[in-house]
């Protein structure tokens, strides 16, 4: 598994999804996923799922410093005082004692975002999170964030797919060394029926489906976080990035984000 390096630390560049995953299925997959060689997860307070998800993580009896763990802190929850309440029953859930990376989920309008953001860096210095970061951010919000108020995030995580990517923010995050975190990077379940990917897969022997994860893994600065519940599918998720793909196609699957 590739990693991106972050100021020394490592962000493996594929990761579980688990938005809708939800009760035993939700454990069992967090769990499966771990014991196949996935190694960074991804939930958020909204999912409702972190407990879930930390019992999936112990089920797997893997040591917990090999985790890549992420959470995110919902759009209520992002003032000063409610912003480390929330990320301390985050962990009580998630049965750690620190994220390795904590997101603010959305922009929020009615917090001053100096106060989210100085909220986030308090738990970042009390040692509860490693990294911080945010979400669903556009370039101008990220360059106030960076530029203005001089926080040091690492990731914005936003939706990148083949049929939206993004270029803007991309070359902001990586113009500042930080990473793209893609969500919802198989279009939620949309590229399986797309003509041109089925195509070019054939010829690495992938699905849509391997073939969009391994475009995203092959790309510097982008971190990609497939969701899946079924171990068939985690698992020809994982297999995905043991190909390589031509440049060619590389560039042949940038180009279908618009029709042209
Ligand atoms: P996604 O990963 O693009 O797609 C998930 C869908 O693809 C599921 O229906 C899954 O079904 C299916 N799938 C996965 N592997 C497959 C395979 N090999 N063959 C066929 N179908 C397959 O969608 P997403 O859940 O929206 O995005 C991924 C993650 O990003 C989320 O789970 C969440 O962690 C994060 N996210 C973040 C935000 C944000 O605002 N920050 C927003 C959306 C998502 P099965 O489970 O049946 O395999």
């Amino acid at each position: 598994m590739k990693n991106f390096d972050y100021n020394g630390i490592k962000v493996p560049k594929l990761g579980l999804g688990t938005w809708k995953s939800k009760d035993e299925s939700c454990r069992k997959s967090v769990s499966e996923a771990l014991e196949m060689g996935y190694r960074h997860i991804d939930t958020a307070q909204v999912y409702e799922n972190e407990e879930e998800v930390g019992a999936g993580i112990q089920d797997a009896n893997i040591p917990r410093s090999d985790i890549f763990l992420v959470t995110k802190v919902w759009r209520d929850k992002v003032g000063k005082s409610d912003l480390k309440n929330s990320v301390q029953q985050s962990l009580e859930k998630l049965k750690t004692d620190y994220v390795d990376l904590l997101l603010l989920h959305w922009p929020v309008d009615d917090v001053p975002l100096d106060e989210q953001l100085e909220a986030l860096q308090n738990v970042q210095k009390e040692g509860l999170a490693r990294l911080i970061g945010v979400s669903n951010y556009p370039v101008d919000l990220l360059e106030k964030v960076r530029e203005e108020l001089n926080v040091d995030i690492a990731t914005n995580q936003v939706e990148y797919h083949p049929f939206l990517t993004q270029d803007k923010v991309l070359g902001y995050l990586k113009k500042h060394g930080m990473f793209l975190t893609a969500y919802s990077p198989l279009a939620r379940g949309d590229v399986l029926e797309n003509s041109t990917l089925k195509e070019i897969g054939l010829k690495y022997g992938l699905n849509p489906v391997q073939l969009s994860i391994l475009w995203e893994y092959q790309q510097d600065n982008v971190v990609t976080i497939p969701k899946s519940e079924k171990v068939e599918h985690l698992k020809s998720n994982l297999e995905a990035i043991e190909k390589e793909l031509s440049k060619e196609d590389m560039q042949k699957i940038s180009e279908l984000q618009s029709p042209k």
